[in-house]
């Protein structure tokens, strides 16, 4: 047989609608600039990419997770702004001063590790002295606050360090009236005008993420940090769907039916027997499993599009490979299936998938794994 071309399954990744949800997140964000969150791969969109895409559509300033994330973009030659924030002991500090990145600082411990790197790597590291309003995480406590600050403002002074950033972040911005939010902007408020009257003259105040951005326009401050809602994802229910929102879901996840197949009444389907055929029909396979991302919670309840119809995972997902029943219909062997996209053709969502196996669209797209290609449409 000759070579397959296509790949028995992919993640298409449509960087024009990538493209288009940052240019519309841009201008919602009108007084600030945009930050597009490409940590764990961009959201299992492929980082480099998306990183490109979303400078090309005008976001002034890329955020990752790890250091080890963002020195990757800038060896793949991305320029400008890089922010990263989740440091551990001993992490890349000097490699991360000579590339460029600005890094983030929550406790003393980082603070004395960037300025011995700095001082070795002999130029200031740019640090964002992050604060914890309240979400529990990471972030300094307002009552270590006075202490960072000053410390901070000391290796300043040496020239070792140069504070760029104030920040934090929100815990319940995806809960519109959720009153926690109030609070932490009162706190973010109060910490950042702390550090203002030491001395400290931040180039950018920041704290808003996607749902943030989305219906809370007094927090957006200076920059707004987007990660969800730039691959075209709600953050929650709550505040709409994608197509509420104006946003193009940018990963479509599609497979081909690997076998077709007729079956009796009362057939067992998958590990288990959790579902057994209720009359004679057919089912069709797809190439996809837990393995893949595809979460085993999805069993018995996951949405998928065959030949312009929707039918649901018939029993458990296995590692490689689940099953649909086909209620008769016979597709032919290679038929797409499609699990997820942008909704508009009567595929299913990501949104769709959260719902049917009571997780977040979030864990949906960056759980995707990395024997399913990206394939750049
Ligand atoms: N900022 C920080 C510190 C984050 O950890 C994240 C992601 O969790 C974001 C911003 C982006 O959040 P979202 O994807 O909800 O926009």
């Amino acid at each position: 047989p000759r070579p397959r071309t296509t790949p028995r399954v992919r993640a298409e990744i449509d960087l024009d609608a990538l493209r288009a949800n940052v240019r519309s997140l841009r201008a919602r964000v009108s007084g600030a600039a945009l930050m597009a969150v490409v940590k764990a791969d961009g959201y299992g969109h492929g980082a480099v990419p998306c990183a490109r895409a979303a400078k090309e559509a005008g976001a002034e300033w890329l955020g990752t997770a790890t250091p080890e994330e963002a020195l990757a973009l800038r060896a793949a030659g991305l320029p400008g702004r890089i922010l990263c924030w989740l440091w551990a002991p001993g992490g890349p500090w000097r490699e991360a001063i000579a590339a460029d990145v600005d890094v983030s600082v929550s406790a003393s411990w980082s603070l004395r590790e960037v300025t011995d790197a700095a001082r070795a790597e002999g130029r200031p590291a740019r640090v964002h002295l992050k604060a914890d309003t309240g979400l529990g995480r990471n972030g300094c406590q307002p009552a270590d606050w006075p202490d960072l600050v000053a410390a901070a403002l000391s290796a300043q002074r040496d020239g070792l360090i140069e504070v760029v950033g104030l920040w934090s972040h929100f815990a319940c911005a995806d809960e519109p009236d959720h009153p926690a939010t109030d609070a932490q902007l009162a706190l973010f408020r109060e910490m950042v005008g702390y550090a203002e009257a030491q001395g400290v003259r931040p180039e950018v105040r920041h704290i808003a993420n996607s749902p943030a951005l989305l219906t809370r326009p007094d927090t957006h401050f200076d920059l707004v940090r987007a990660g969800i809602a730039v691959y075209g994802v709600s953050p929650a229910p709550e505040l709409g769907s994608s197509a509420d929102l104006g946003l193009r879901p940018v990963m479509r996840l599609s497979a081909d039916l690997v076998l077709v197949k007729e079956v009796p009444g009362g057939h067992g389907v998958s590990y288990g027997h959790h579902y057994v055929t209720p009359g004679e029909t057919t089912l069709g396979l797809v190439p996809a499993g837990y393995a893949d991302g595809i979460p085993r919670h999805a069993s018995g309840t996951g949405p998928v599009l065959v030949d312009g119809k929707l039918r649901t995972v018939a029993g458990r997902i296995a590692m490689d490979q689940f099953v649909v029943d086909l209620g008769g219909d016979r597709p032919r062997t290679g038929s797409e299936a499609v699990l997820f996209g942008a909704g508009d053709q009567g595929e299913p969502t990501a949104e769709d998938w959260a719902q049917a196996c009571g997780t977040i669209a979030y864990e949906i797209v960056t759980r995707i794994g990395v024997r399913v290609p990206r394939v750049y449409v």
